[in-house]
């Protein structure tokens, strides 16, 4: 199933194949993206019933797994007429059975993870370790228990209560906090200890092309359900990845030849006070702003919607975030957390599903941005609402929490500490 695509380095132009890649770019500094092409120029997505795999023309996928469900895309009417828009598109990731939007774990990162297990081999052996805020963590050990593929997933502490699951969660997966006011960047830099060792496998963040590709069915959902390419593109942004592959999918709908050649302007938001790629953007800058690791500490801790919290974003290296913002004339945006709460409101009173906190900060900011008259009435819009429906989840579904398979302290963040700790670990067939 591999023949299907093959890789491009976005620094040299040279074409690889993805035989015997690892996730990531091989070289981990390297300071260019890889981007996928795929053989299959034309966009033709496949029946519904196929989840995330009605796009997989469009994935750098081995295989399908169980129990994904595609974004869904509607045209608001009563969120767009609240704001004066005739053309505002919600793509939707989350839970909201009406809309037939069912990813159990309420968010978008869902579409990553059903793309990036797919890419590995089904024999492959090696243990995937990801580091997550919480949401992406739900969404690999949702893939992981359900398809029996081993996974290690790194949290912050105190992002625990973000760490559960629908049902019981299969032995092949294990949590590992990162201890006391241990934030995201600390459970990257355990996770980064962890899948040096052998016998595990990066998963890769933003340069995993199956990260991105992923991220990009919500653009193709969108324009699956409109038939062309929507003129703005609202999202809130941590590392920016969903915006990177947003402005891929349409780079690959322009060279389609059926969609025109309009470039959607990224408009990306983050939760004051901790707003970096926001802060470097609006100095036009490749290079992203300095940032003191305790002043980001006590910012971070001050935010609402923690998964927006990443201090080490694909920024300025080539085919990430500065170009993205550059080729499609983007801006950039930054809301607080009263702001984001109002704006969370307004969408569940007119659009009758709760939003997860990083959803409400591009809700407010594409309000903010129609007040400021940046928004034509009539151009198409893309609201990118990334997570909602938790209160239905958790109403209706066997959510239970998932209490982390051992606690690792920051000063024991060394490869021979957290060597003997996985050795441990793993001699024990299932943890409990
Ligand atoms: C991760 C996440 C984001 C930010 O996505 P990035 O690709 O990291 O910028 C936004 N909203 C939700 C709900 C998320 O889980």
């Amino acid at each position: 199933m591999n023949a299907h695509y093959c890789l491009t380095c976005l620094e040299s132009g040279a074409e690889l194949s993805d035989e015997t890649l690892p996730l990531r770019n091989p070289d981990a500094k390297a300071p260019a993206l890889l981007r996928t092409r795929y053989h299959q120029t034309r966009f033709t997505p496949g029946p519904p019933d196929l989840g995330i795999y009605r796009f997989s023309d469009w994935l750098p996928i081995r295989r399908t797994l169980a129990g994904s469900c595609s974004p869904i895309t509607f045209r608001s009417e009563a969120l767009a007429s609240h704001l004066g828009l005739s053309q505002l598109l919600i793509t939707f990731c989350g839970y909201w059975p009406e809309r037939g939007a069912r990813m159990l774990t309420g968010t978008f990162k869902e579409c990553e993870a059903y793309s990036v297990c797919a890419r590995m081999w089904a024999n492959d052996d090696r243990v995937l370790v990801v580091a997550s805020a919480g949401n992406t963590a739900r969404a690999f050990i949702r893939v992981c228990s359900d398809n029996g593929i081993p996974l290690v997933v790194v949290v912050p502490q105190r992002n625990l209560p973000a760490v559960w699951s629908i049902g019981p969660v299969a032995p092949c997966v294990r949590v590992i906090a990162a201890a006391g006011d241990s934030d995201y960047s600390d459970a990257i830099a355990l996770a980064a200890i962890i899948s040096d060792l052998p016998g595990f496998v990066a998963e890769g963040g933003a340069r995993n092309v199956a990260r991105r590709d992923g991220m990009a069915t919500t653009v193709l959902s969108a324009v699956d359900t409109t038939g062309e390419i929507p003129a703005h593109y609202f999202q809130a942004v941590g590392s920016g990845t969903g915006a990177i592959a947003a402005w891929e999918a349409n780079l690959r709908l322009i060279d389609s030849g059926d969609y025109g050649d309009r470039k959607m302007r990224l408009h990306l938001s983050q939760n004051a006070p901790f707003a970096p790629i926001h802060d470097s953007w609006m100095n036009r800058s490749r290079d992203l702003v300095p940032i003191d690791e305790d002043d980001a500490r006590r910012r971070i801790a001050l935010i609402g919607a923690k998964v927006l919290a990443n201090r080490e974003p694909p920024y300025g290296l080539r085919g990430g975030l500065y170009d993205a913002l550059a080729d499609t004339g983007g801006t950039t945006g930054v809301v607080d957390n009263e702001t984001a709460a109002a704006a969370a409101n307004l969408f569940e009173r007119l659009e009758g599903v709760d939003l997860e906190p990083a959803a409400a900060v591009a809700v407010a900011h594409l309000k903010a941005a129609v007040e400021a008259g940046q928004i034509g009435a009539s151009e198409a819009v893309m609201l990118n609402v990334t997570g909602g429906g938790y209160r239905r989840i958790a109403a209706e579904l066997d959510r239970r929490a998932i209490a982390p398979t051992c606690v690792i302290e920051r000063d024991t963040f060394r490869p021979d500490a957290v060597s003997r700790i996985m050795t441990e670990l793993f001699a024990r067939r299932t943890y409990a």
